[in-house]
């Protein structure tokens, strides 16, 4: 499709433009060290960090949502759904490892029975991805095939310090860029091809580049009984920080709160990794660490790409490489699977 052109010094311009018709997000600074999405108001600035410390599954899977009410009338329940999420917005800046979590989370959210919280957040939504200037030394989307110079979305974009360029995907994409086109001019393929092609060159260099994953389809009983896991997990201390980060984890527990004489229903993530995880009547199914951390990798490397044609439910972000307190990730887990086989 058409590239369009905004000169960097114009954002500011572009933000305003989006804002004045839907709500935008925007991944700006909040420490020194990390970046999240916030709601953009005038005078935010674009983190030039990398990625965000939060995903931006959050969006879609937000970490509490209410789900319902239930109000007692005498003998009577009502069930009252106020769900909100009929507003259009719009994520700018996502990065194509984030756009490709969207994938995997529809495969399971959007699948029957449809969520339907899930699927509203996802209709309303427009993404605008971002290419990643200086991919990071934690980063590995390349060993399952997503490109981070070209990260899709409904439109994406890139910039190469003096100009930002944008292309639509999607029709959700060009009805933006037409919302903003007053501030537009017809950019050139080749200024983006060198963007594209500077980025490669980072990404051949990366400490992670030759990583590939196993197809493991097809030892799936091997797998499991690895003797690889008592060694992998041993130090795991069951903080669930990995899951929390991840784009791709999507366990959910629901709980229900009295409030006077209602009841207020919310689902909020729940992690793999705890003790109380799928707890039931009889107990945990998974009574020890081990069992808890291999599910968990087993899930993204084993499961998933079982039940959907050999695609991962890792897309190479890193942020479990930079959050676990045990210096433990998926990487580790790779590479020990491959050197067993
Ligand atoms: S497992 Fe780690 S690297 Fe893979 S998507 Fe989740 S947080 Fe990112
Ligand atoms: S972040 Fe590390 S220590 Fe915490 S649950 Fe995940 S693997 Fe275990």
């Amino acid at each position: 499709m058409a590239i369009y052109k905004l000169p960097y010094s114009d954002l500011n311009q572009l933000f305003a433009a989006i804002a004045a018709n839907e709500k935008l997000y925007l991944p700006v600074d909040i420490s020194e060290d990390e970046a999240a999405f916030r709601l953009w108001k005038e005078g935010d600035q674009m983190t030039k960090k990398l990625n965000t410390l939060r995903s931006a599954k959050d969006f879609f899977f937000p970490q509490v949502q209410p789900l319902a009410k239930f109000r007692r009338q005498g003998q009577t329940i009502e069930i009252m759904d106020d769900r909100t999420e009929s507003e259009d917005f719009v994520i700018f800046g996502a990065r194509a490892c984030d756009v490709r979590s969207f994938d995997v989370l529809d495969r399971v959210f959007l699948e029957e029975p449809v969520d339907t919280q899930y699927q509203t957040r996802r209709q309303h939504s427009t993404v605008v991805s971002l290419a990643c200037g200086r991919p990071g030394e934690t980063c590995f989307c390349g060993s399952f095939g997503i490109d981070a110079a070209k990260a899709g979305g409904d439109v994406q974009a890139w910039h190469d310090g003096d100009n930002f360029y944008l292309e639509p995907l999607t029709d959700k994409g060009v009805k933006l860029i037409d919302s903003v086109s007053s501030l537009l001019t017809a950019g050139d393929q080749e200024a983006v091809d060198q963007v594209v092609e500077k980025i490669h060159t980072i990404l051949a260099r990366l400490p992670l580049a030759g990583l590939k994953p196993q197809d493991l389809r097809d030892k799936e009983l091997e797998t499991f009984n690895s003797p690889k896991w008592d060694e992998l997990s041993s130090h795991c201390i069951g903080c669930g920080s990995c899951t929390f980060v991840c784009p791709t984890c999507q366990c959910f527990d629901i709980e229900d709160f009295k409030n006077g004489e209602n009841v207020e229903r919310y689902r909020c993530w729940d992690s793999c990794m705890y003790n109380e995880f799928t707890m039931m009547a009889a107990g945990t199914p998974r009574k020890t660490q081990k069992e808890r951390f291999r599910q968990r990798f087993m899930h993204k490397l084993v499961y998933y790409p079982i039940k959907n044609d050999g695609m991962y439910s890792c897309v190479g972000c890193g942020r479990c490489l930079r959050k676990c307190p045990i210096q433990m990730n998926i990487v580790k887990v790779m590479k020990a699977l491959e050197e067993e086989a």
